[in-house]
């Protein structure tokens, strides 16, 4: 997806609707079809997302618009980068596969970016649970002290690339090794090995 889509906004918009992008960032509509508006400290309810694509409205801000353009204004952003950002988080397809060979790579670009999108979220939960156990133990200087100040700096570079290129992350099949380590890691993290050769938890 780039480069100028001259069908990118009709494409968008026929695609997502109003409810679906209030859902999407995490808009709580009462029964009026009214939420607490994002574009201003709001106690009650202002801001009305209407039905049939016909837009958003704030009773209190006066701020209005349609699926575009409240993107645009959550992120501060270009309505053009808020139809794109949109096109992403819906899998809106904006260009037709034309031959079946395209239609197929298509797929498979698809299918990647799922399996990508999967990784993320578990490597992610792993290894901030293994962050928080090694600050645990530098803070109370427990029995994992010397484990955590040698693994700290590793596993919040670990994070950071997660978070920021997580299809790098994901091609790098020593990282992905390492996290299934993580993994395991965490699991045993309670369980000693007494002198006698007994596990206890
Ligand atoms: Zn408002």
């Amino acid at each position: 997806m780039k480069g100028y889509n001259p069908d990118l906004f009709r494409k968008v918009k026929k695609a997502v609707s109003m409810q679906q992008v209030a859902e999407y960032y995490g808009l709580q509509l009462n029964r009026k079809g009214l939420c607490q508006c994002p574009f201003h400290q709001d106690k009650n309810p202002s801001l009305k997302i209407y039905p049939d694509g016909k837009g958003f409205y704030c009773f209190t801000c006066g701020t209005g618009g349609d699926q575009i353009k409240f993107v645009a204004l959550y992120h501060d952003t270009s309505n053009y980068e808020a139809a794109k950002e949109l096109a992403a988080a819906f899998d809106i397809p904006l260009a037709e596969p034309m031959t079946y060979r395209e239609k197929r790579e298509a797929e498979l670009v698809r299918r990647h970016r799922v399996a990508v999108a999967a990784f993320k979220k578990r490597s992610t939960l792993y290894v901030k649970m293994y962050w928080i156990l090694l600050c645990e133990a530098i803070h109370e200087r427990n029995e994992h002290f010397t484990e955590a100040l040698q693994n700290i700096t590793y596993i919040e570079y670990l994070l950071e690339n997660i978070e920021e290129c997580p299809e790098e992350v994901y091609e790098d099949k020593k990282a992905v090794r390492r996290i299934g380590d993580i993994k395991r890691r965490i699991t045993d993290w309670y369980i000693r090995i007494e002198a006698d050769g007994t596990i206890s938890r």
